[in-house]
């Protein structure tokens, strides 16, 4: 492994690695694939690529990192962000955390292809962890390759930073680098694997702590690194609890409870559903984690699981997805147990969970309709909407970005141009004439329910577009700019990027990234369903 000074002009990123400080390293060198015993993480190089090539990047993450475009262009950059060379101050490793996997305990699972190469302190003080995914293999691999495929960076790129401008916590991602080898994945576990082109995205994250990072320990009864883990997290990622260690160990608990319940009301706010919320793809800081197959909701459906390993069961289906984050804490809580040594603060904190979550999720609603406060009959008014919506196979997000157009005080319209407006919310003929006589009933309700608040119009349609997004990082939009790429042409997805950074805001010119899913997608794979295989 190359050490080069600098990147371009770029002054050198200072690094600060706690992670790798405070906490014990598996004592036994090497990739090879084992069981980690007494550690926290594997010291472990990234495999060097062939030929790193930069296909996209953010401007905001550079900025955070202090990059400018320069550092970002210079050849040295995809050197050290493909995986072949490191910054001064980079300690490359993988960490060692378990998982429970669709409901069952998976024991040992680990950075299996990720591996960070350091956290990086920017000009403010904030710490910045640095993470590749697709960087070779680590004794966490098992029987993988430890790469990972274009289609799915890409994917993870874009989302991460479309996640962000959306104002959903998330982790980032800085680059996505094309590594000019090729991997072999067999997309739909149906015998028929092929080369596909590697890639290699930095994920940029304060923390990629997971719940399985504790679950590992408590599950192999390590308890004295569990305790030491969970104090490490709290004086890193959350040094504003106070309190002696025993309290600051319930209320950090409390917090994770509360970051998830937030979380999980924005999920439903922005229609994303994530696919695979298994324990070890659940952040401890409440981020978005771990893109795999997710999917957006194009026309609502709460049954609706983009993930084709999942399609028997729905565990982690769209309408769901609150409730397994409520699971996966009880085995959060299960795990820190030891450490806790009381069950009664944990039971509290995972009953305010669900309160926590009713709030988030009245206060999203509350604004997702342009309503002042919440009143009696409005949960009515809402799963009523929910129906329609749902019967009606139409576009959540086209719909919401009408319903803020609609003039309360147009009250006696014939239903005709009542509905005229949600004409292209709808998939289907069929079901548009299944429920639009009802909609234009829930039409008049929602106008005489706001002719009840003294909210002006044009405010009122600020306030909704501000938390209604115009365009969302749709499946079949980026399965376009997959295609391109895997052509040759990246320029699609900084297209896409640069569309998804004002989601709120109307583009001109860029209507077509706002239209709803084409019926060539309805079935396609990547734009409907998709597997875990990348
Ligand atoms: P996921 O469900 O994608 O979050 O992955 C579950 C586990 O499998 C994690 O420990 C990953 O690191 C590991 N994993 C997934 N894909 C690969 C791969 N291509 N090579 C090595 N490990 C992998
Ligand atoms: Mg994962």
């Amino acid at each position: 492994m190359r050490s080069i000074r600098g990147v371009g002009d770029m002054k050198d990123l200072v690094f600060d690695n706690r992670f790798v400080r405070d906490l014990p390293a598996d004592p036994e060198p090497g990739g090879h694939v084992r069981q980690v015993h007494g550690a926290c993480y594997s010291r472990v190089m990234p495999t060097p690529v062939r030929m790193p090539q930069l296909l996209a990047w953010s401007p905001e993450v550079a900025a955070l990192l202090g990059l400018t475009e320069a550092d970002v262009r210079a050849p040295d950059f995809a050197e050290v962000f493909g995986g072949n060379a490191l910054l001064p101050g980079m300690e490359p490793y993988a960490a060692c955390y378990g998982g429970h996997q669709f409901g069952n305990w998976a024991g040992q699972l680990g950075d299996g292809r990720a591996i960070t190469l350091g956290e990086a302190i920017n000009d403010r003080g904030e710490r910045w962890e640095l993470q590749l995914k697709g960087a070779g293999p680590t004794p966490y691999s098992r029987r993988a390759d430890g790469r990972a495929v274009l289609r799915s960076s890409i994917r993870e790129f874009l989302c991460s930073e479309a996640m962000h401008h959306l104002g959903v916590p998330t982790t980032r991602a800085l680059c996505l680098v094309g590594t000019g080898e090729q991997v072999i994945r067999d997309m739909f576990y149906d015998g028929n694997p092929r080369p596909e082109p590697g890639a290699v995205v930095c994920r940029v994250s304060p923390s990629f702590i997971r719940f399985g990072n504790f679950e590992i320990f408590a599950s192999r009864g390590e308890e004295e690194l569990l305790g030491r883990l969970i104090d490490f997290t709290i004086a890193r990622d959350f040094p504003e609890i106070e309190g002696d260690s025993a309290d600051k160990r319930i209320r950090w608990f409390d917090e994770v409870c509360r970051r998830t319940a937030v979380l999980m009301a924005h999920w439903t706010r922005v229609g994303f559903v994530h696919g695979v919320m298994n324990t070890d793809n659940m952040s401890i800081l409440g981020l978005t984690i771990d893109y795999g197959p997710y999917g957006w909701i194009d026309n609502f459906d709460p049954d609706w699981t983009p993930n084709t390993t999942d399609a028997g069961g729905r565990r982690y289906r769209f309408g769901q997805q609150p409730q397994v984050a409520h699971w996966n804490l009880w085995q959060l809580a299960n795990a820190i147990y030891p450490a806790i040594g009381a069950v009664e603060p944990l039971e509290a904190a995972l009953h305010r969970y669900v309160d926590m979550h009713e709030a988030e999720s009245r206060r999203m609603m509350t604004a997702k309709l342009g309503l002042a406060q919440w009143q009696e009959g409005d949960s009515a008014l809402l799963g009523d909407l929910y129906r329609l919506l749902h019967e009606g196979e139409m576009d959540m997000t086209i719909f919401y970005r009408r319903l803020a157009d609609l003039d309360a005080r147009l009250d006696d319209r014939p239903d005709d141009a009542a509905l005229a407006p949600f004409a292209d919310a709808f998939y289907r003929d069929d079901r548009r004439a299944a429920v639009q006589d009802e909609l234009a009933g829930w039409l008049r309700r929602y106008g005489a329910r706001l002719r009840q608040q003294e909210m002006p119009q044009a405010q009122r349609r600020a306030a909704m577009n501000r938390v209604n997004p115009l365009y969302v990082p749709r499946n079949y939009l980026a399965q376009q700019a997959i295609d391109a790429a895997e052509q040759g042409d990246p320029s699609r997805v900084a297209e896409l990027l640069d569309v998804f950074r004002l989601p709120y805001d109307e583009q001109a010119g860029r209507e077509r990234f706002a239209a709803k899913r084409p019926d060539w997608a309805r079935h396609k794979a990547g734009c409907s369903m998709l597997s875990c295989s990348s």
